[in-house]
């Protein structure tokens, strides 16, 4: 679908798509996840830094954003200045719930996003630093928290017009969409998934950046290792690649895996202990790891598209 990052008026056009023309991916927005019970703790740079559950009430927040907004779909736009509503990304954001919960087999949601959008880097940057919600989190170009709330779990993204904006919702959005429908999602799943969907549809859910350094190698695949990941600063490059090309592996090789991680996700609606996926995998692929390396050789990057080209 042709698209373009949203655009602010003022005047700060965004140029994602270049990134992408030349066939190298935005590296991908990094996560971490704190638990509501828990104080939050600063975590490795490299590790998860933008899933962040939160207790209700963690204090008096700054007020984010909020001067005009704007509801599309599942969404509402939250921004101080103003944006071109007719820009093509609303609507292929807008597309992202069909697409990610339909591929993967989960009910339609109705849980509303709210989507924080900063003009600037410094104002989201002072944003995030003078709000308890972000207290001992490290910087990061995007957000996803969900916050306790009586009437349910309140789902909010936060990130700023960078030239990642297009990567960085769709990211931010798939996180958001899980959570709107699943008790939880591992930390290695809920990684793959929005690294799968954070890609422009005419991607497939390729990244050539991935798929070069995996080929590159070392590259050692071990997914109950990955599985078994709880701390996030576990959870550098190497595992988000892992966790990226697993994801691609039951999703685009044979209908027989993707319906393990199909069943498995419809476990996930009911509770927050699934379980492993690795040996319910391995009755689709018995030899997991030389499935995996198998598919990754045969796996064929996605058109590069001219340079200058607007996706
Ligand atoms: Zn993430």
């Amino acid at each position: 679908m042709p698209s373009s990052p949203l655009r602010a008026r003022t005047g700060s056009r965004l140029a994602a798509w270049a990134v992408l023309a030349a066939g190298a991916l935005a590296i991908p927005v990094g996560c971490e996840t704190v638990r509501p019970a828990g104080p939050a703790e600063p975590h490795d740079t490299a590790g998860r830094p933008d899933v962040v559950h939160r207790a209700s009430d963690p204090g008096t927040p700054p007020t984010p954003p909020g001067r005009h907004a704007i509801r599309r779909g599942n969404y509402v736009f939250y921004h101080d200045f103003e944006l071109d509503k007719s820009d093509p990304l609303f609507a292929e954001l807008e597309a992202l719930p069909d697409q990610v919960l339909g591929e993967l087999g989960l009910p339609p949601t109705t849980g509303i996003v709210q989507v924080f959008l900063f003009d600037t880097r410094d104002r989201y940057n002072q944003y995030l630093k003078s709000s308890p919600l972000f207290r001992g989190l490290p910087p990061r170009r995007a957000y996803f928290i969900t916050e306790k709330r009586a009437g349910g779990d309140e789902l909010k993204v936060f990130t700023w017009m960078g030239d990642h904006l297009r990567t960085d919702l769709r990211h931010e959005l798939t996180h958001a969409l899980l959570h709107s429908v699943l008790k939880d999602v591992p930390i290695w799943l809920d990684e793959g998934l929005a690294g799968y969907f954070e890609l422009p549809p005419e991607q497939d859910g390729v990244n050539p950046q991935h798929l070069e350094l995996i080929r590159r190698g070392p590259f050692q695949p071990n997914l109950a290792r990955l599985e078994r990941l709880k701390d996030v600063a576990e959870m550098q490059q190497p595992e988000y690649r892992e966790a990226w090309a697993w994801v691609h592996l039951m999703l685009r090789s044979s209908p027989a895996a993707k319906r393990v991680l199909l069943d498995y996700l419809q476990v996930m609606r009911t509770t927050d202990k699934p379980g492993p996926l690795a040996p319910r995998l391995r009755e689709a692929l018995p030899e997991l790891d030389e499935a995996l390396f198998d598919y990754l050789t045969r796996l064929e990057l996605p058109r590069v598209r001219p340079a200058g080209a607007r996706y």
